[in-house]
């Protein structure tokens, strides 16, 4: 399939003094940058270098397109050849500023800036990876407001957290995404996000109910539980590794919010999935009048329509007594102490211990005097 080539794509290539490669396919408007180019060079001493032939298309998105035009689903996962990643530092900083890579930044900005338009990341929360080798991956900055990154804020690390190019320090948080990458491969990209309906449920004792709205069981799936680790520790990363291989959402108690795609647009669908549910699922329960489920057995039917997506779901193999729900999600649910050392015995209030030998005292003199 021929690579297609945008305006901002061949500026990345002519900037960084590489050659348009050859059989690319331009958009109009990188056609016309070329001819720009070609004119401005026209005399000067430093010439456009343009590999022929290149194509140009009508129009073009920013994935792939059908060589014969047939209606298609863009496809915006990145894939690389495994054993080939950059390693010396002029490969890395050549990889880390190549076309493919500024794309995928700009489409990071663009999540962010999503994340923090929906108020799914307050202050300088939340953070975006996207995989892009067998030991590299791309993340947000450390202390940076997700509405306003820009590409060059970008950074590149290898999948143990190490930096290895950018100019801005990486999220601490990387190494939690990364331990949902290493286990599972599909895992190309991943969003974490504090959205305030599905942080609501992490926060709180009671489960998300399923079986209630068929959308959320397929694109969804069953919503993984990462107990609560400190964020940014091993433990945590460990934990929502451990929970993130078979669950492509997963809540992080007293946290947040991680989800998982084959490319970041479909990592924060899933972002946007989960907050949407749990807010309907909020407001259907205070109506007061319960929930209603499906069956079970229209449960297994949606969890078949998601396998045939490719995406995983723990419940694949169970039968469908196994998939009854008993959640009972109600507004006003008991909210149970989880696993707290035992309070050492109370110590008396010395108020009241004052009190109760005053009014022994008295009670004895009274009977005192009634003798
Ligand atoms: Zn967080």
């Amino acid at each position: 399939m021929p690579q297609v080539l945008t305006a901002r794509e061949v500026e990345a290539i002519l900037s960084s003094g590489q050659p348009i490669p050859t059989g690319a396919v331009l958009t109009p408007s990188a056609r016309d940058l070329v001819d720009a180019k070609k004119r401005a060079a026209t005399g000067a001493k430093t010439a456009v270098v343009v590999a022929a032939p290149v194509t140009v298309v009508a129009s073009a998105p920013a994935a792939a397109v059908p060589a014969t035009g047939a209606p298609s689903i863009p496809d915006y996962e990145y894939k690389w050849t495994p054993g080939t990643d950059a390693k010396t530092p002029d490969e890395i900083q050549r990889f880390f500023h190549s076309a493919p890579i500024e794309e995928l930044k700009r489409r990071i900005c663009d999540m962010g800036r999503r994340l923090w338009l929906k108020d799914y990341t307050d202050g300088n929360g939340g953070n975006i990876t996207i995989r892009v080798g067998d030991n590299l991956a791309l993340c947000t900055p450390t202390l940076i407001c997700k509405g306003f990154m820009q590409p060059a804020d970008m950074c590149l690390t290898d999948l143990d957290g190490n930096q290895l190019a950018g100019t801005r320090v990486r999220t601490s948080e990387a190494k939690t995404h990364y331990a949902i990458m290493k286990r599972q491969p599909a895992a190309k990209a991943c969003v974490h996000a504090h959205p305030p309906h599905a942080t609501a449920f992490a926060i709180s004792n009671a489960s998300i109910p399923s079986s209630l709205i068929p959308e959320a069981e397929v694109f969804l799936g069953k919503i993984g539980v990462a107990k609560y680790e400190t964020p940014g520790t091993p433990a945590n990363a460990e934990e929502v590794g451990r929970v993130g291989v078979d669950h492509q959402a997963v809540l992080m108690q007293n946290h947040g919010v991680i989800c998982w795609g084959k490319d970041v647009e479909d990592a924060y669908w899933k972002m946007e999935n989960i907050d949407a549910y749990c807010r309907t699922v909020g407001f259907a329960a205070s109506l007061g009048t319960g929930l209603h489920r499906f069956g079970p057995d229209k449960l297994k039917d949606l969890i078949a329509l998601r396998q045939k997506l490719g995406m995983p779901d723990p419940r694949a193999n169970m039968k469908e007594a196994e998939l009854i729900d008993t959640a009972d999600f109600r507004p006003g649910v008991i909210c149970q102490q989880s696993a707290a050392p035992a309070p050492a015995e109370t110590a008396p209030d010395a108020t009241v211990e004052a009190l109760v030998g005053k009014i022994t005292e008295e009670i004895l003199r009274q009977l005192g005097q009634a003798k």
